[in-house]
Formats: C-alpha cells, sequence, structure tokens
C-alpha cells in the first residue's frame, strides 16, 4: 500500500501541531504507525490523499451513522449554508431540533445546544452542582467525557491509552471532588453512596461504556445506579455521546427502560457537523441561563447548518426498521470475526448493543474495565494493521468501541470478515 502523501503530510503536520495532530487517538500513538490522511468519504467507506480505499469502523467517532456524505445530510447542508454561515441570533431550526430531541428522547423535555461533547458534559455537571448545592461528581474508571477537568479522572479513551491517571494541569483540589467508580460493580457504587451520597450532585455514566473498549451493562445495573441516585438526591446524567441514537432510537434510556436526570449528546446529532447538547426535565433545564442563574453560553451554539446537518441525519434514522437492521448488520459482523478468530487459533470476543461493538482479544466474555484492560493488546495492535493493509479500518486503540452504518452492506461486511481471517492468522504471530 502506497503511502508517500499520509508520510509527508504526517511529518510536516507533527512540526506544527502537538503530536501532528488535533485529537490524541489519531496519532497512532497506541497501535503504533502513521495515521493516514483522508481527501474523502462515501458511503461506508475511507479514501486517503494516495488513493487507498478503508472500509471506515470508525465513522468519525459514531456520528455517521447513515455513512458518509449520505445525500440527504449534504443536501440539507449546502441547502442551509446558502442562506448564510451564522447569524449569532435565534433560527428555527433550532426550534425543530429541540422539538425532535423532545419526541425521541425520553426525559428530554428542555435541550441546550452547544458544540461538542465535551461542552454538552462539562455543562451537565455545572448544572448537577448548581441545582443541589454540592460540589462531588461521580465518574467511572475508563469512562470518557470529554476533556474537561473534573473528567480527566481515572479517564478513557485517549487519556487511557496514555496511562495517565489524571492529566497535569488538573487542579489537585478539583479532582478530588472527582470519585471513581467500577464499571458494572453493584457493591461498589452502594458502598461509595453509603459513605458520602450527601454529598455527591451527580453521576455520570456511559451506559454503554464505548471509550474503554465497548462495555455493556450487567442487568439491572444502571437502574441500581438510578436507584442509587434517587435514594440520595444525586442527579443521573447518562452520557450518551456515543449511545445516543445508535443503540436505540431514544438511546441508552428507550433499550434499558432507565430514565435518567440529565443526557448529554455529542456528534451524533450533527451528522457530522461539530455540535452537542444536554437536555433534561424541565424544572432542571430552567435553571440554566437566561431563564435560571446556572451560566452556560455559546456563539455558534444551535448553528443553522449543524442543525440542518443533524435534523437530516435524525430523519433518515427514523424510518421504521432502520435500528433493527443496523444492530442486525453488527450482530453479522461481530459473529462473522468470531469465526474467523475461531478458525485461526486466536482467543477472541466481541461485545455488541445496536450499532456499537467491541472486539476483545481474551478467552473470557468482557464486561468491566479491569477484564477490557487485561486483554491482549498486543494481538490487537497486530490485527488492527493487518486489517488496514487489507483495507480495512479500525479504531486505532484497543481500548474505543467500533461503529456500525447503515451504509455498510453485506457486502462489505463479508469483505471485512474475508480481510479477518488472514489478520487473525498475523495477529498471532
Ligand atoms: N463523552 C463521550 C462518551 C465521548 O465518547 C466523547 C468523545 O469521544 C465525549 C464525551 C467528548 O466529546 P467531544 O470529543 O465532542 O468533546
Amino acid at each position: 500500500m502506497n503511502t508517500e502523501r499520509s508520510h509527508e503530510l504526517f511529518s510536516r503536520a507533527q512540526t506544527l501541531m502537538p503530536g501532528g495532530v488535533n485529537s490524541p487517538v489519531r496519532a497512532f500513538k497506541s497501535v503504533g504507525g502513521e495515521p493516514f490522511f483522508v481527501q474523502r468519504a462515501d458511503g461506508p467507506c475511507l479514501f486517503d490523499v494516495d488513493g487507498n480505499r478503508y472500509i471506515d469502523y470508525v465513522g468519525s467517532w459514531g456520528p455517521m451513522i447513515v455513512g458518509h456524505n449520505h445525500p440527504k445530510v449534504l443536501e440539507a447542508v449546502i441547502d442551509t449554508a446558502r442562506n448564510g454561515l451564522s447569524f449569532g441570533t435565534p433560527n428555527p431550526l433550532e426550534v425543530t431540533m429541540a422539538e425532535t430531541i423532545a419526541r425521541l428522547i425520553p426525559s428530554c423535555e428542555m435541550t441546550r445546544m452547544v458544540n461538542s461533547g465535551t461542552e454538552a458534559t462539562l455543562s451537565a455537571i455545572r448544572l448537577a452542582r448548581g441545582a443541589t448545592g454540592r460540589s462531588r461528581i461521580v465518574k467511572f474508571e475508563g469512562c470518557y467525557h470529554g476533556h474537561g477537568d473534573s473528567f480527566l479522572v481515572k479517564a478513557g479513551s485517549g487519556a487511557l491509552t496514555f496511562g495517565v491517571p489524571t492529566s497535569p494541569g488538573v487542579p489537585k483540589a478539583l479532582a478530588d471532588l472527582t470519585l471513581t467508580l467500577a464499571y458494572n460493580d453493584f457493591d461498589g457504587a452502594t458502598k461509595l453512596f453509603d459513605e458520602c451520597g450527601s454529598d455527591i450532585a451527580g453521576l455520570i455514566v456511559e451506559p454503554v461504556v464505548g471509550n474503554a473498549n465497548c462495555l455493556p451493562p450487567r442487568d439491572g445495573y444502571l437502574r441500581h445506579l438510578r436507584d442509587l441516585c434517587t435514594q440520595h438526591g444525586a442527579l443521573l446524567i447518562f452520557d450518551e455521546v456515543m449511545t445516543g441514537f445508535r443503540v436505540a432510537l431514544g438511546g441508552a434510556q428507550a433499550r434499558y427502560g432507565v430514565t435518567a436526570d440529565l443526557v448529554t449528546f455529542g456528534k451524533v446529532i450533527g451528522g457530522g457537523m461539530p455540535v452537542g447538547a444536554y437536555g433534561g426535565r424541565r424544572e432542571l433545564m430552567q435553571q440554566i441561563a437566561p431563564s435560571g442563574p446556572i451560566y452556560q453560553a455559546g456563539t455558534l451554539s444551535g448553528n443553522p447548518v449543524a442543525m440542518a446537518a443533524g435534523l437530516a441525519m435524525l430523519e433518515l434514522i427514523q424510518v421504521p426498521g432502520f435500528h433493527e437492521s443496523l444492530e442486525a448488520k453488527t450482530n453479522a459482523l461481530c459473529d462473522g470475526l468470531e469465526t474467523a478468530a475461531r478458525e485461526a487459533g486466536v482467543p477472541f470476543t466481541t461485545q455488541r448493543v445496536g450499532g456499537m461493538f467491541g472486539m476483545f482479544f481474551s478467552a473470557e466474555k468482557v464486561d468491566t474495565y479491569a477484564q477490557a484492560l487485561a486483554c491482549n493488546t498486543a494481538a490487537f495492535n497486530r490485527f488492527f494493521h493487518a486489517m488496514l493493509d487489507r483495507g480495512v479500518y479500525l479504531a486505532p486503540s484497543a481500548f474505543e468501541a467500533g461503529f456500525m452504518s447503515s451504509a455498510h452492506d453485506d457486502a462489505v461486511i463479508a469483505a471485512t470478515i474475508e480481510a479477518a481471517r488472514g489478520a487473525f492468522v498475523e495477529a498471532k504471530s
């Protein structure tokens, strides 16, 4: 595979941008080697600057749920852009977006648009602190909620692959207000709330963890967290930046039948444009400025082009059967990968929830962060490169979920499994 132009770009980028990238995981530090630079994307595929094609299971880290460059989304963006890019005043698409979210997402009676998942989660914990008058927040080891100071404590995603438990630059006094728990540990959560429940403003969780590979909740776990929060007067915050609109049309709340107090969303509502949002019950959301005293603002929030892209994408995923089909594709891929691994004699297992999945180089089923850490990362890294050489792009880290799109058809999934047959053999050595 010729990667000359990507190599040249990466060399230039490294002298100009930290690590040569604008977001750490893109640098391939975890898997080794160099990233490829993308020229364009279409349907399930990325095309790099050297003309190579890759079947893509990253999907811009989740939002490309209808595939890249979907004609309907593109058309909405172009039509809206003709009228201007940003107004700094209210625009009608923001209202349609808030109505759509209120209709589709349990508990989101009101929504505030922001520009990224990080902004959404930062704002949600400010609201939790402001509304309860308490300071402490609870998060889970290996969960990633963006790069806000309070979240860079035992964080997942890029922070996890760098092995930095708490980032330099986060004041200790602030980090001390973040309490951490092991995901899927019922007793640990009960104990923590028994000890300091009255100080806890909110508990934030990725209902399906997508930043420490892909870890689904054990039966009753989210309900247990709900009950603890209710019992101790803390707010339950579901960070649905990955799971939103993906594990079900109504997200994890709908899939697991558990209602959160606040919900955060990210990239997925922008259909590929920079967007985030948080929402919840009316009486909570009304405490946000200007209807309430808790301040949060954003010059570009509710940007018309981003709203138009998101609304077009949300319309596409409301087609009856969309999520069933997405889940069937994910199952077909994961079953095929497991069979290919077995044939190659490689200990390997998967997890899948709706349109997201995890790949674990482990003989046993994995649903805790400790188990995810114990998987064979070196084998994953070899597998990653063997797949890349065969034109399949997986997340460049053993600790990230994979994402399916409706544009991945049977042929693309079959080609992925065929590539995996050879890649598992290489991963063995
Ligand atoms: N929350 C979760 C669950 C995420 O996966 C991410 C990013 O991957 C974020 C928050 C932060 O979103 P952003 O990168 O848009 O700031």
